[in-house]
């Protein structure tokens, strides 16, 4: 973890990693990442599974997502998720949502990797091993909101779609939007095909974060992407901050899809806010 590390080991509890300079700043707000510590799966999932898509035992997810929410402070109620399906497609969660997905994947919102509200009392949880966590807040209008890009998400802009939708919906102005990059697996790791990288060539200049290998093989820092689509979409450099965190370099705190070949559990990203008392 490097000093200016944005997403903090909580000083009490390991299961959760805290976005302490948003939560210090708006004390309204609840937003983090887990690690995979502190809770009730076995191998491969040990221990704080929270994807309930994974092969885990469903009552070992619920219990882990349980105790997330009994750390953060929210209910089962407030619980919100979404069966994530690698697309660019966005959700504006309703006070009506309270309660889905916590249980079952079939109580959950379908077919959906962007969720935000404007509403308070709801808990935003969506789901990582590798793919790029995007955190985003419009501190003034008072909204949240998390995307779920891997490489396709990212390819496909889910992030630039989320401000879209804020500044249509909300009126939100994207100076005033700060977005955080989650843990995610870094160019560090992420070694991909010549497909990929033609896939990216299509839409974007890719020098600041391509690395060729050898072999047609690729180190693609999809961080780095993601930071050069937000600033284009609108943001202030200033107001985009990326975690250090590789989960493929730390499967000692995270799950790895890559580095575990598929068999392993699910962080969640959450967030949430309360009206201001
Ligand atoms: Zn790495």
């Amino acid at each position: 973890m490097k000093n200016d590390e944005i997403l903090i080991p909580h000083s009490m509890h390991k299961e959760l990693l805290v976005l302490e300079r948003w939560t210090d700043q708006f004390p309204w707000l609840v937003a983090g990442f887990t690690t995979r510590h502190g809770g009730n799966s076995r191998d491969p999932f040990h221990s704080l599974n929270c994807g309930l898509h994974v092969g885990d035992h469903s009552e070992d997810v619920v219990s882990n997502r349980r105790r997330l929410l009994q750390l953060t402070g929210y209910a089962e109620q407030e619980w919100v998720s979404a069966n994530q399906t690698h697309s660019d497609h966005l959700y504006h969660v309703q006070p009506t949502d309270g309660g889905k997905g916590l249980h079952t994947l079939d109580s959950a919102l379908q077919d959906i990797d962007g969720i935000f509200t404007d509403s308070p009392d709801l808990f935003l949880a969506s789901f990582y091993a590798d793919c790029v966590p995007l955190f985003f807040l419009d501190p003034v209008k008072r909204i949240i909101g998390m995307a779920h890009a891997g490489w396709k998400g990212t390819l496909a802009q889910i992030g630039p779609k989320m401000i879209k939708e804020w500044q249509s919906k909300f009126q939100s102005d994207p100076d005033h939007i700060l977005a955080v990059i989650g843990p995610s697996i870094g160019g560090c790791c992420y070694e991909v095909d010549e497909s990929v990288i033609e896939a990216f060539l299509q839409v974007t200049d890719i020098n600041e974060f391509v690395i060729p290998t050898n072999h047609r093989k690729y180190m693609l820092d999809l961080k780095k992407c993601n930071v050069e689509f937000l600033k284009k979409a609108g943001l202030k450099g200033v107001n985009i901050e990326v975690s250090s965190w590789c989960t493929s370099c730390h499967v000692d705190l995270f799950y790895s899809h890559r580095k575990e070949q598929g068999r392993t559990g699910r962080m969640t990203a959450f967030m949430g806010k309360r009206e201001e008392g």
